[in-house]
C-alpha cells in the first residue's frame, strides 16, 4: 500500500509498505477523510519526537472498517468510524488510574505517527477497536467529523484541565484550530468574559463565532498586561494555553491569572529545556495558581459524547475547515499548508 511518510527529520514523501496486520482485538481502516496537524509539523520539521525513518504520518481520520479481529464485538466491515488521535491500551494500569493517554509510558497512548504508522495511508491499524473507535452517526458529515480526532478533544481537554466553571473569566492563548475548540468548550461551560489571543483575522472571526467576547493580539504587546487592563487589574480565573512558547507564554499566563486560578496547557512544547514560571507572580510558590498540562484523552465513550455535540447542533466544526482537497495526491499540499500557516488557514482536510 501507499503511505505519506516522514523519511527523516525535515523530509517527507510517498512510500510503499505492507498493509498492516489485524490482531484479534483490532481493526484495519481505510480513510475517508484525513487532516494534517501542527503536531505532524513539529514531528517532521522540529524533530520533536526524535528521528523517525519511513514512518507514515497522520493521526486525524474518519474511515471505513475493512477488517476486524475475531474478538471485536461492536464493529463490522463497512462501518464508518471516527478514529481518535490517541488510542490507548485499555488494560494498562495507567488506564485504570484514569490516565489512558499515558498507557505504556508517558504520552505513549499517542501511537499513530509516533510509535507506529499513521493514518495517511491506504490502510491503517487501530488497536483495541471496541475501545478506541467510535461509530460515525448518520447525519454527521465525515469531513466535519475529522475535527473530532484531535482538534475537538484537545481543545476541550484544555478547558477540562483549567476546570472552567459558570461565570469564570477565561483567556484562551492561541486560536488555531485547537484553541478555537477551547473557546467553544469554554463558552459551552459558561465562561463570562472570554478573551481569545491570536493575530490572524480568519481565526479571530472564528473565535468570535465560537463565543469569544474579545480578541487580543499578542503582536500588539504583552497579553498579560492587555488582560489586566481589561479586567481592572484583577486578571482571569482560568487560562487555556493552545499556542505560544515555553519561554514567554507561561509567564504571561501566570501573570494574567487570579490567585486560586488554573491554567490548562495543551500546547505541545517541542523545543527548549525549561518552562519559565515567574517566581513573584506565582506568589513566590504560594499563589495557588495551578498549572495542569495534558495530552488529550482517547476512548470510544468520550468520542461518542463529543460527536453527540455535533449531532445535536451544539458544536459546528465545519468552520474550522478552511481548505478542502479531493484526492490523496494532495496530501503534501495540505501538510505544507499546516507548516506554512498562510493567514487564511485554520485547518485543511483531504477527502479520499
Ligand atoms: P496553530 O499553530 O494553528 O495555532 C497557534 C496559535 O497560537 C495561533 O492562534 C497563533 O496566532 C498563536 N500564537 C503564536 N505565537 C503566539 C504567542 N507568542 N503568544 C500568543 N499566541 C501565539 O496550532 P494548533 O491550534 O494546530 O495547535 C496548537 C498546539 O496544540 C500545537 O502546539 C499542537 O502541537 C498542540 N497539540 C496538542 C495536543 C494535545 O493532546 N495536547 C494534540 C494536538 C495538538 P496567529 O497564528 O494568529 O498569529
Ligand atoms: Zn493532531
Amino acid at each position: 500500500m501507499k503511505g505519506y511518510a516522514m523519511l527523516g527529520i525535515g523530509r517527507t514523501g510517498w512510500i510503499e509498505k505492507d498493509r498492516p496486520v489485524c490482531g484479534p482485538l483490532d481493526a484495519i481502516v481505510h480513510p475517508i477523510a484525513v487532516s494534517p496537524c501542527t503536531s505532524d509539523v513539529h514531528t517532521v520539521w522540529e524533530g520533536a519526537i526524535g528521528d523517525r525513518h519511513d514512518m507514515i504520518l497522520g493521526h486525524e481520520a474518519v474511515g471505513e472498517v475493512v477488517e476486524v479481529g475475531a474478538m471485536v464485538r461492536d464493529f463490522q466491515v463497512g462501518d464508518k468510524v471516527i478514529v481518535p488521535a490517541i488510542t490507548p491500551d485499555w488494560g494498562a494500569l495507567a488506564s485504570q488510574a484514569g490516565y489512558s493517554m499515558h498507557s505504556g509510558g508517558m504520552l505513549a497512548g499517542w501511537k499513530f505517527s509516533n510509535f507506529k504508522d499513521g493514518v495517511f495511508a491506504e490502510y491503517f491499524h487501530v488497536n483495541e477497536a471496541d475501545a478506541n473507535l467510535a461509530h460515525l452517526p448518520e447525519g454527521v458529515n465525515p469531513v466535519d467529523a475529522v475535527m473530532l480526532s484531535d482538534m475537538v478533544p484537545t481543545g476541550f481537554h484544555g478547558v477540562e484541565l483549567a476546570d472552567v466553571q459558570f461565570g469564570d473569566d477565561v483567556c484562551v492563548i492561541g486560536i488555531g484550530p485547537v484553541g478555537l475548540m477551547s473557546v467553544a468548550a469554554a463558552a459551552l461551560r459558561g465562561a463570562a468574559k472570554l478573551f481569545a489571543v491570536g493575530s490572524r483575522k480568519v481565526c479571530a472571526d472564528a473565535a468570535l463565532a465560537y463565543g469569544a467576547t474579545e480578541i487580543l493580539n499578542y503582536r500588539n504587546g504583552d497579553i498579560a498586561q492587555q488582560v489586566l487592563d481589561k479586567t481592572g487589574g484583577r486578571g482571569v480565573d482560568r487560562v487555556i494555553i493552545a499556542g505560544g512558547n515555553a519561554e514567554e507564554t507561561f509567564g504571561q499566563a501566570i501573570r494574567m491569572l487570579k490567585p486560586g486560578g488554573r491554567i490548562g496547557n495543551v500546547n505541545y512544547l517541542g523545543s527548549g529545556d525549561n518552562v519559565l514560571i515567574p517566581r513573584a507572580e506565582w506568589g513566590c510558590g504560594m499563589g495557588h495558581k495551578t498549572i495542569a498540562g495534558g495530552l488529550m484523552p482517547g476512548g470510544r465513550l468520550r468520542m461518542e459524547k463529543l460527536v453527540a455535540l455535533l449531532e445535536n447542533g451544539r458544536l459546528d466544526t465545519s468552520r474550522l475547515i478552511t481548505h478542502r482537497f479531493n484526492g490523496f495526491e494532495h496530501m503534501e499540499e495540505a501538510l505544507m499548508l499546516m507548516k506554512d500557516k498562510p493567514r487564511d488557514l485554520i485547518k485543511p482536510v483531504v477527502i479520499l
